[in-house]
């Protein structure tokens, strides 16, 4: 059952939100060759907790850390290790947070040192793909539409949609109803109604879109070891239209990267 929110619930998540895209933004400071994705998991355990929330994954299906860290040709999931980051690496970071009994869930996929135009296009097509999902979060739409939105953009360049994983309805819950599919039909599926938030969370692959399940049960690495990409938002569908409640804001802020992606979705607030 889809749990519906209200408004002031919303802004309650949107706290929790606030604070994954915070150490996200934190942790784009960090993201260097010669850095573990241990450290980075203990900075962002201390940063989540230093700001009266508590890290969402750890314990979460018995998750052993806060951020699942997947480099490369890891699609999600993975558990952070003391592997260095290499130069050329990309990595995909996800993060939760639990505040005022809420979820936020939130992913970024970072470049480390120079990484190629291949993966780098990669990267900027599934972030884009994130944004046309999202534009299709209204009222009007199903969950078909949006996964539609979002396989027919990353398809047209010749990349491929993670089948067994997908995005979700947030709230008390990490995950909740209706489950997010990134690719789906026109017309199908349930109908968006206000009130709802979801997590929108695109895994694009380079090239073949099977993936395959370590014995870790965690982690998930494309079957061809082509590199794979994760963003993720969190939305909320007010008065008809997508509201986003995180933002890549601080990770800009970080990298010196400017963008209005985010502006037809950021909340409006008055002046006055
Ligand atoms: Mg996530
Ligand atoms: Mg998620």
């Amino acid at each position: 059952m889809v749990k519906i929110k209200s408004l002031e619930e919303i802004e309650s998540m949107r706290e929790s939100a606030l604070i994954v895209s915070q150490t996200l933004g934190m942790l784009a400071r960090e993201i260097k060759p010669g850095v573990t994705t241990l450290h980075l998991d203990r900075l962002a355990e201390s940063f989540i907790r230093d700001h009266q929330a508590l890290p969402g994954f750890l314990g979460l299906y018995d998750f052993p850390n806060t951020l699942c860290v997947s480099p490369n040709a890891e699609v999600v999931h993975g558990i952070p290790n003391d592997n260095p980051l290499e130069d050329g690496d990309i990595l995909s970071v996800d993060c939760g947070a639990l505040k005022n009994e809420f979820y936020g869930d939130h992913a970024y996929t970072f470049t480390v040192g120079e990484v190629n135009e291949v993966t780098k296009k990669l990267l900027e097509v599934t972030k884009k793909s994130l944004y046309k999902g999202i534009e299709a979060f209204c009222i009007g739409n199903r969950v078909g539409d949006l996964g539609y939105a979002i396989q027919s953009y990353a398809e047209s360049f010749g990349y491929s949609v993670v089948r067994e994983l997908v995005g979700h309805g947030l709230g008390r819950d990490m995950h909740e109803s209706p489950e997010i599919p990134n690719y789906g039909k026109r017309g199908r599926g349930k109908k968006f109604s206000n009130g709802m938030v979801i997590a929108i969370e695109p895994m694009i692959n380079l090239g073949t879109k099977k993936i395959r399940h370590f014995s870790d049960g965690w982690t998930t690495k494309t079957a061809d070891n082509q590199p794979s990409a994760h963003f993720e938002h969190n939305v909320a569908l007010i008065d008809g239209k997508p509201q986003l409640l995180s933002t890549f804001d601080f990770i800009y802020d970080a990298l010196g990267i400017q963008s209005d992606e985010e502006v037809p979705f950021k909340k409006v607030t008055s002046e006055l």
